[in-house]
């Protein structure tokens, strides 16, 4: 967590819940598996930082045959990146909500060098200041288990594992009792497929990140629970001093 020197929170913001978030903006930067998602939904849970998943929203946009859905659908099932020009489209959209002033957590955005750059014009002309870049560091062994073991609620999307964070009726979403589905790209090839792309077209935004001293490498095999106070204690406004 060395690496870690700019907090860009603001130090003026106060303790109730809408101050607690006030100007955190997080990228959680990481292998498929590495519970970015998971994170995430319990940050926008705990501290009411809006979870933003471009792949959420693409799987949506699937669900609702819309004309990026259709398009992106074909990139999706091979575990490829979508092309920017469609991922652009819709993160523009997604990001123009988050200017209203609570925290936000992009959750597999950016993931290539040309989507860092948008992000960079977006944060200088509306979004504000990045407070972190979230890298989680994982084996690859561990990565694997968890995708073929993960199960999401279609209705909520909520996420469970089988072992891991297996829901209390088994096959149904604790939440809404909808009947759990596996990810079709969590399949074993099409998650190998996708970790070899994360290498060779993210990973390097890590160094990219590093050399800004926004990166924070947490150790992603923790658990959720350990994770979250790890990065909220890295990332939280500081705590206002009692007067003397
Ligand atoms: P994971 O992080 O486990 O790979 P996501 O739900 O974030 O899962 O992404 C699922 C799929 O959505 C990716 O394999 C890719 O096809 C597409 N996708 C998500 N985010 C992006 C992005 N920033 N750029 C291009 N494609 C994306």
């Amino acid at each position: 967590m060395t690496e870690f020197q700019t907090r860009g929170v603001s130090a003026g913001a106060g303790s109730g819940p809408a101050a607690r978030r006030a100007g955190i903006g997080l990228v959680f930067l990481g292998p498929p598996g590495a519970g970015k998602g998971t994170l995430a939904k319990t940050l926008q849970a705990r501290a009411g930082l809006r979870h933003i998943s471009p792949g959420d929203i693409l799987r949506q946009a699937v669900r609702d045959h819309t004309e990026y859905g259709r398009r992106a659908l074909t990139f999706m099932r091979t575990g490829d990146l979508v092309p920017d020009e469609i991922v652009d489209a819709m993160m523009q959209a997604a990001l123009a909500q988050a200017e209203d002033g609570s925290g936000w957590v992009l959750d597999g955005y950016p993931r290539t060098t040309a989507q860092a750059d948008l992000l960079d014009g977006f944060l200088a002309s509306r979004l504000g200041t990045l407070s972190a870049v979230v890298h989680f560091e994982i084996g690859e062994d561990i990565l694997l288990r968890r995708l073929t073991g993960r199960r999401l609620c279609p209705i909520c999307g909520a996420i469970y594992h089988v072992d891991y964070r297996p829901p209390r009726s088994a096959g149904r979403c604790d939440l809404d009792g909808a009947e759990l589905v596996a990810r079709r790209d969590d399949a074993p090839d099409t998650a190998l497929h996708r970790f070899r792309v994360f290498h060779a077209q993210t990973a390097p935004l890590i160094d990219h990140y590093r050399c800004r001293g926004l990166l924070l490498t947490v150790n992603a095999e923790q658990s959720t629970e350990d994770l979250y106070d790890v990065i909220w204690e890295a990332v939280r406004p500081p705590r206002a001093t009692p007067l003397p």
